[in-house]
């Protein structure tokens, strides 16, 4: 039997050979008209339309391929606390009150994407616990400042700075210096989440199109989009296409740009190995970040080597394999037994974009490596707004999102010098 093989991944993932039944949705072919049409099935895409169709909202959702073959499906599965910036960072561009709403929301997040499972009875493989360790010294004293803001300020006493030994005691490994440990969150499956919101839409009344893509969106009165075999219209439209948009407006074009990241898996580790004996995941201080965490059947999950150009590389594995050696020498000959990779979007501040580009035409997107949790609710929050039942999508909306500098011809290359430059930053 052959098994499916994402067209949009350079491998097929773990995620996919232990996520258990993969329900198949039709494809789209004739025309129709909904309420809200959402074009894109990962969690910004369903979690709108499972808050839509729960309020009796008739909805179309669009995927261009199968759920969860964006990064949804295929990600880290490190659910974080806050934003992609610290808050001493946000607080130094935004100010406190805006910083604190945007770390209340991120906390909103974090609820919403467990009680979701819990409320719809679906798995997650959720585990505990995310460490993030310094890769350089000299960052131990900004960190410890971050610690004492989010205690003092922002009242959240689940982080705490761990100094060299303790975090070399919780990684089993002595590659870092200090760093945080954030008890206030944890990891999941993220195609096993992926799936059950699929299917917590469709049970709410949603329709579901796999293998539709969206090739032509129209903006008016009534919003078109044109597929292969058959056209939506509808009074309202979200585009959560995410880092794979494929530059269908040139607002997105401009302000969310796709960058891939490479996760490999090894055999599962001996059940008494030194690695993260605690199982919380990390994230490390990087900009190009390292992340890794053990599955629930004691895998190492690495991720790393984000690559900058558009092709696909071919030795995912061997890179992978000489990051987890500089952690854990011990490693070295372990067998990787899968690869893959995804498009991580972001955009200039590292801030998801979330925009009406005209009546009724929503985007969101650009969650910067961030998006397990703030995806999920940038749906929900965008669906409330559109039933008038919160203004909260406002804080993301008034973030300012310069565009990408070099128009569409030097964009990418710009991309590929500046994103080299700050890999080489990593390493002084
Ligand atoms: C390798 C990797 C690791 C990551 N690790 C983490 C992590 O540990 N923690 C974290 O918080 N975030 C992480 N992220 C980011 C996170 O996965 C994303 O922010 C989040 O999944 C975004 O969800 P989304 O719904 O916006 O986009 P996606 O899940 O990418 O969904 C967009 C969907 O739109 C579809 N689409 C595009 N164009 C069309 C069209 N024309 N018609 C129809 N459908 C279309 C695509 O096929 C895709 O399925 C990671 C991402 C990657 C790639």
């Amino acid at each position: 039997m052959t098994l499916y093989q994402s067209p949009i991944s350079p491998g097929r993932s773990w995620y996919e050979d232990s996520c258990g039944e993969r329900p198949h949705y039709p494809q789209l072919d004739d025309n129709r008209h909904c309420d809200v049409v959402i074009v894109g099935g990962g969690f910004c895409g369903l979690s709108c339309a499972l808050h839509l169709a729960s309020n009796g909202v008739d909805v179309v959702v669009l995927e261009a391929h199968r759920l969860g073959d964006g990064a949804s499906g295929r990600n880290g599965g490190q659910i974080g606390s806050g934003h992609r910036a610290g808050v001493l960072e946000l607080e130094h561009e935004l100010g406190f009150e805006r910083s604190k709403a945007l770390w209340d929301l991120a906390q909103d997040a974090k609820k919403a994407l467990i009680e979701t499972a819990e409320n719809h009875g679906f798995e997650t493989d959720y585990q505990p616990g995310q460490l993030t360790p310094l890769h350089r010294r000299r960052f131990e004293k900004e960190t410890q400042a971050e610690v004492a803001a989010l205690h003092d300020r922002y009242g959240y006493e689940e982080i705490g700075f761990l100094h060299r030994d303790a975090m070399a005691e919780a990684l089993g490994s002595r590659a870092y210096y200090g760093g945080t440990r954030d008890n206030g969150t944890g990891h999941i499956h993220p195609m096993k989440y992926l799936i059950g919101l699929g299917k917590a839409v469709s049970a709410a009344g949603a329709s579901v199109f796999e293998e539709t893509p969206a090739t032509k969106i129209t903006g008016g009165p009534k919003i078109s989009i044109e597929t292969p075999r058959g056209t939506i219209t509808a009074d309202r439209c979200l585009l959560a296409m995410n880092g794979y948009h494929n530059d269908m407006r040139a607002e997105l074009a401009s302000h969310v740009m796709p960058i891939q990241s490479f996760i490999g898996a090894t055999v599962p580790l001996e059940a008494d190995t030194s690695v993260l004996p605690n199982g919380e995941a990390v994230d490390d201080s990087r900009f190009v970040v390292r992340y890794f965490r053990k599955s629930k059947d004691n895998r190492l999950l690495f991720g790393g080597r984000e690559a900058y150009g558009s092709a696909a590389p071919g030795n995912i594995r061997r890179t992978i394999r000489k990051q987890i050696t500089e952690i854990y020498p011990q490693l070295a000959d372990i067998e990787l037994t899968h690869a893959w990779g995804g498009n991580v979007a972001i955009t200039m501040p590292r801030h998801p974009y979330v925009r009406e580009l005209e009546n009724g035409l929503w985007t969101a997107g650009g969650f910067s490596g961030h998006g397990v949790m703030l995806s999920n609710y940038t749906g929900r929050m965008i669906a409330q707004n559109f039933l008038g039942q919160s203004e909260q999508i406002k804080l993301l909306q008034d973030l300012e999102i310069k565009p990408f500098p070099g128009g569409s011809t030097f964009r990418n290359p710009l991309k590929i010098l500046a994103l080299t430059w700050y890999a080489m930053l990593d390493r002084i």
